[in-house]
């Protein structure tokens, strides 16, 4: 599968935010952004008059990074989120949160959704019993994610570490996340108000639809 390798730290950088792809290094000292707060390159620190479009490809790159997604991918979601009932650009950012990966990433089992999505990849999920290695499998109501057994008991170590990294990090409502079980039931589906990063998806909207 295709997939971003450059430095991640960048993507922040020309985005201007923090996407948190670096796991537990994005709250500390050592985040790129909080050094350099001006986009990377020879004139990254140039003052430039930003037109409409480029006020909406930005808004679109930064959630298409935010979430790991190459641009295939995105507006997939885009197309996707466009054929159904709601506001579009809500609708999108729903099926977004669904992911699994993200759902990983939410539980707080993946420091960055970069890990979520490997620990996913590698088989060491189940979905209401049954293993899926899938990351961008979407998760509905009632579903139960959870961690295979045998990588309970084999990669302890390894989780603890994850979770102590996390540590403290808010689980959204949707989720009704169990640290005995390292499982998680699917409240609900996600809705606008349990995304808290500061988007604004009429601007992804606007785009596609130019
Ligand atoms: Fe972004 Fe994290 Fe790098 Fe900071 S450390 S720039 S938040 S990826």
């Amino acid at each position: 599968m295709a997939r971003y390798t450059d430095a991640s730290c960048r993507l922040c950088r020309r985005e201007g935010t923090k996407l948190f792809l670096k796991g537990s290094r994005c709250f500390g000292e050592k985040c790129a952004l909080s050094r350099r707060a001006y986009a990377p390159g020879q004139h990254g620190q140039a003052r430039k008059k930003q037109s409409e479009y480029s006020i909406q490809l930005r808004e679109k790159q930064k959630a298409k990074r935010y979430y790991g997604l190459l641009e295939g991918q995105f507006h997939k979601y885009f197309e996707m989120a466009s054929k159904m009932k709601g506001v579009t650009g809500e609708e999108l950012l729903n099926l977004l949160e669904r992911r699994l990966d993200n759902v990983v990433y939410r539980m707080g089992l993946g420091s960055s959704r970069a890990e979520a999505r490997q620990l996913v990849t590698h088989g060491h999920f189940t979905i209401n019993g049954k293993r899926v290695d899938i990351p961008s499998y979407l998760v509905t109501a009632n579903d139960v994610v959870a961690l295979c057994e045998k990588t309970k008991s084999a990669s302890s170590t390894k989780i603890d570490a994850i979770l102590s990294s996390t540590n403290g990090r808010t689980v959204p409502e949707w989720i009704d996340f169990d640290a005995d079980k390292l499982s998680a039931n699917i409240v609900r589906l996600p809705n606008r108000a349990d995304i808290d990063f500061p988007i604004e998806e009429h601007l992804i909207v606007e785009l596609y639809s130019k």
